[in-house]
């Protein structure tokens, strides 16, 4: 069978690429993952990744490994990286935090033309289906579904409280104007509706 485009690897990158040109029905596309379907109880469940992760067996997971590193006094580094539909979305934190502002300023400064900051950003709010709704920085009907975590452990907010009371500020929006402080992350998670990312 012939196809108008070959993708090689479902990951979050081929997955959502294969998504937008199949928009047009009129466009065939094949998407190609050396890995699973990603449907497994241990991506569709978050606490599954903490036997995803360790890579032993190397369960939708490459687990590679570093050459060795003079900086590790010649130990391997541990390089995890999603073996299935999802790629590296199938087994990460789920957590939405963007690039900071100077990063992509930097890659522009650097000669990559269109990756300025504020040539990026229509990106992130277009792709953003935040529910806390729009505003400057974030999208509110992007098919990336953002939400606040449901049920953060008491412990968490401890934290938070702990760090405020030691003069670290606090910062409900870690993709908002100021991206240093404490506080509760937002996520990609099912309970977002996620049509695109998270699990
Ligand atoms: C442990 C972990 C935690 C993370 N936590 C977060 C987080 O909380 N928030 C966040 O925003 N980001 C997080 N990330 C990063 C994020 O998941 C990645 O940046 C993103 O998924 C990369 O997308 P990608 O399409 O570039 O690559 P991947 O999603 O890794 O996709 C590459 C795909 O190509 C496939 N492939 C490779 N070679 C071939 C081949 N020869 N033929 C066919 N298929 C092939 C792979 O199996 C894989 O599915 C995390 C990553 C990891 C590993």
């Amino acid at each position: 069978m012939d196809y108008d485009y070959v993708i090689v690897g479902g990951g979050s990158a081929g997955s959502t690429l294969a998504a937008r040109l199949t928009e047009d029905p009129a466009v065939t596309v094949c998407l190609l993952e050396a890995g699973g379907d990603g449907k497994g109880i241990l991506v569709r469940a978050p606490a599954g990744v903490a036997l995803l992760l360790p890579g032993r067996p190397k369960i939708s997971n490459w687990a590679y490994e570093t050459v060795p590193q003079p900086g590790f006094n010649g130990r391997k580094g541990y390089q995890p990286r999603g073996k299935a539909l999802g790629g590296s979305s199938a087994i990460n934190a789920m957590l939405y935090i963007r690039g900071h502002p100077t990063d992509y300023d930097g890659w522009a400064d650097a000669g990559c033309d269109g990756w300025s900051w504020e040539e990026v950003l229509p990106y992130f709010r277009r792709a953003e289906g935040n529910e806390r709704g729009a505003d400057a920085l974030h999208g509110g009907d992007g098919p990336l579904r953002v939400a606040d975590q449901r049920n953060p452990r008491p412990v968490a907010h401890a934290f938070v409280e702990a760090c405020a009371e030691n003069q670290i500020r606090r910062n409900d929006d870690f993709n908002g104007p100021d991206q240093e402080g404490a506080g509760l992350y937002q996520g990609t998670p099912f309970w977002g509706g996620a049509k695109t990312g998270g699990r």
